[in-house]
């Protein structure tokens, strides 16, 4: 009852700015840091306009770790130029995360309307490929991270746990390994037994919660506050340290409902969430 934040340990909580992004950034790590969260992953959205080396050391300032930029991938495409585009893009990225001292970059790798999602795979593995120097040379990370099946016809072709990490096998690069989110995995039907396999490979770079609404209204932004939904966390969160993840439980919540609200009622609302829930 003396502890410095009336919530239970929140060593591990680390937001999105996407979560609550109508703040700037330099708002958002400011109340983060006063509510007692410890992380922060930044989209780049909230990074357009300024230094990225000096909004960094500005996150650092307030106490805050830096633990991924948001996010890159779309390696997919129909024609070369484009899929060249993706790769350059991504090499921005890098030179980003470098900039602002996020150690790994969240990949959501793509996917077009109508192409083969095998032909998606193979793009995606191929454009990892080309960026790879490049995060090598600037000692940045890639976390694929597998997106819910509803996101295959234009976010991403990689859906399972299992895709995730048969890709970073072939890959074969201690650079390359996979984030685990929560929204996108619940209902996988191996996701106990390839998050075993991810941590055996020690490619567990990233864990993401929020909760999955029922009904859920919209496909993109009708995420739910952890609690709010059918997900079992703590069994997931369970599985992912026991394959031995030590990093963060990062809150990603895209969710119309919430950004509505009076933020910083919602941020108050996120750390008695994480603190019940995760
Ligand atoms: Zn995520």
């Amino acid at each position: 009852m003396f502890s410095a934040f009336p919530f239970q340990n929140l060593s591990k909580l680390c937001i999105h700015t996407i979560t609550t992004k109508s703040w700037p950034l330099e708002v958002a790590a400011e109340k983060y840091a006063k509510a007692g969260v410890k992380g922060i992953t930044v989209w780049r959205d909230a990074l357009a306009g300024r230094n990225p080396e000096q909004a960094g050391a500005r996150i650092r300032d307030q106490g805050l770790s830096i633990v991924s930029l948001c996010r890159g991938g779309f390696f997919a495409g129909y024609s070369a130029t484009e899929r060249r585009a993706a790769i350059d893009d991504n090499r921005g990225a890098i030179a980003e995360a470098k900039a602002l001292g996020a150690p790994l970059i969240v990949l959501v790798c793509g996917a077009v309307p109508g192409q083969k999602l095998s032909e998606s795979r193979k793009q995606i593995q191929d454009g990892i490929a080309a960026i790879l120097p490049d995060c090598i040379a600037a000692g940045v990370k890639l976390a694929v991270e597998p997106l819910h099946p509803m996101y295959a016809d234009s976010r991403s072709a990689i859906n399972t746990m299992a895709q995730a990490n048969d890709l970073c096998e072939a890959i074969a690069s201690p650079l390359v390994g996979v984030a685990v989110d929560v929204y996108h995995l619940w209902w996988d039907p191996l996701l106990e037994q390839e998050i075993a396999r991810c941590g055996r490979m020690g490619k567990i770079f990233a864990y993401h919660v929020c909760d999955w609404r029922t009904p859920t209204i919209d496909f993109l932004n009708d995420r739910g506050l952890m609690g709010e939904g059918c997900i079992h966390l703590r069994q997931i969160r369970a599985w992912v340290e026991a394959a031995g993840f030590k990093g963060f439980n990062e809150v990603e919540v895209f969710s119309n409902r919430l950004w509505a609200m009076n933020q910083d009622e919602y941020l108050q609302q996120i750390v008695r969430s994480y603190s019940e829930f995760v």
